[in-house]
């Protein structure tokens, strides 16, 4: 019996795992659930699952979610910021699934390794921002990263988990949709509205990553991902477009064998892995019909339509704490675009200028990459008012 976690329990991650753990009652036992607003939906959470704690990050939710589960019983409550942090660390679960979205998801993954937990990561931020330290801490403390970014936990399957499989390895394609935007002529890009970027065409996920896959930033931050998460050096990591989604991700060896992972886009089949992992476990999704995708289709992206790619190539050149640089600037841009306070292409200009003006070091610990995280969303917000 795995003694599991779900961080993020409400989001769109976190739901998808409770959905697998329904009726795994025999194999997992849930004993922490987090939110961080959604005290109410929290609450119902509880009551199917019935884990040992909850942790709530806001005051908001901490008050929604006592209005709405007046029968506290035994349940423990860990309330405030850094309330998952100590949740994991009195708990200790097997394995923790984290699906908290932003730069509020580093914290927690320090402290699941710290608490000798693997790691099931759909949270981006944790290797774009920290990523050395991550890693570091995962290999000191003999934790398992299992990936849950699709394209991640496919580069995983191919890999077999091997720790080392990065020697084997001559390159690995990640794939990409292309995005909302993806056949739009680029001089109406600057015109595009939030309503048309967020109508993603194969992925259904939350409204940063779909901009995020607009822009192809998110692709540009599973680069990253990739680099921490298999040990290889930027040109080795390369990006397809591929309408259909399901391929997820190749594995070009060294002897020039190929191996993809394939799948409809859905998200609980990459949880189901990580929750399985190094077990494969039974699911009720429907089964594949390849006669349905007898086209499977691979193209070049365009760097001018897709700036952003190259800047993670960027960072990973620059090196240090770039990386946080380039996320506070994307979530920064992201937010200003969706309120519609700049167009389109500025969310990648915004991130250029910010990466521009970066003086990379690198973090010692988490409250420096924090640190360089205030700093960069500041320089951002700057650079926009001064637009
Ligand atoms: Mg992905």
């Amino acid at each position: 019996m795995k003694r599991v976690a779900v961080l993020g329990a409400t989001g769109s991650i976190g739901t998808q795992t409770l959905d697998l753990l329904e009726g795994r009652g025999d194999l997992f036992h849930v004993v922490l659930l987090s939110a961080h607003r959604s005290g109410k939906a929290l609450a119902g959470l509880v009551r199917s699952f019935r884990p040992e704690a909850v942790a709530l990050t806001h005051p908001e939710g901490v008050r929604s979610f006592r209005e709405n589960f007046p029968e506290m019983g035994s349940l423990r409550l860990f309330q405030g910021q850094g309330a998952v942090e100590e949740a994991l660390r009195s708990l200790e679960p097997d394995l923790v699934v984290h699906g908290i979205t932003g730069a509020a998801g580093v914290g927690p993954t320090m402290a699941a390794l710290e608490a000798g937990s693997d790691l099931a990561l759909a949270n981006k931020e944790s290797l774009v921002m920290a990523g050395a330290l991550v890693r570091e801490k995962a290999l000191e403390k003999g934790v398992r990263i299992l990936p849950v970014d699709s394209e991640h936990a496919a580069v995983f399957q191919c890999l077999k988990g091997e720790r080392d499989g990065a020697r084997k390895v001559r390159r690995i394609f990640l794939t990409a949709s292309g995005g909302a935007l993806r056949d739009l002529p680029p001089e109406q890009l600057p015109s595009v509205t939030p309503e048309q970027v967020l109508r993603h065409p194969t992925w259904n996920m939350g409204p940063r990553v779909t901009v995020g896959s607009a822009t192809m930033m998110n692709k540009a931050f599973e680069i990253l991902e990739a680099h921490w998460l298999f040990d290889l050096p930027s040109p080795r990591i390369q990006v397809l477009i591929h309408r259909q989604s399901i391929v997820h991700a190749l594995v070009e060896f060294v002897d020039g064998s190929i191996l993809a992972q394939m799948g409809v886009p859905d998200m609980r089949v990459p949880i189901l892995a990580a929750l399985g992992w190094p077990e494969r476990l039974p699911s009720e999704l429907a089964p594949f019909d390849p006669v349905r995708f007898s086209m499977l289709t691979f193209e070049a992206p365009d760097p001018e339509r897709y700036p952003a790619l190259a800047l993670a190539r960027q960072v990973l050149e620059m090196g240090g704490d770039s990386g946080t640089a380039l996320n506070a600037a994307d979530e920064v841009g992201t937010e200003a675009f969706l309120e519609g306070r700049i167009p389109f292409p500025k969310i990648v200009a915004l991130a250029r200028a910010v990466l521009e003006g970066h003086r990379p070091k690198s973090p010692a610990s988490l409250e420096e990459v924090l640190e360089a995280d205030r700093k960069s969303r500041e320089e951002a917000r700057r650079i926009l008012e001064e637009w």
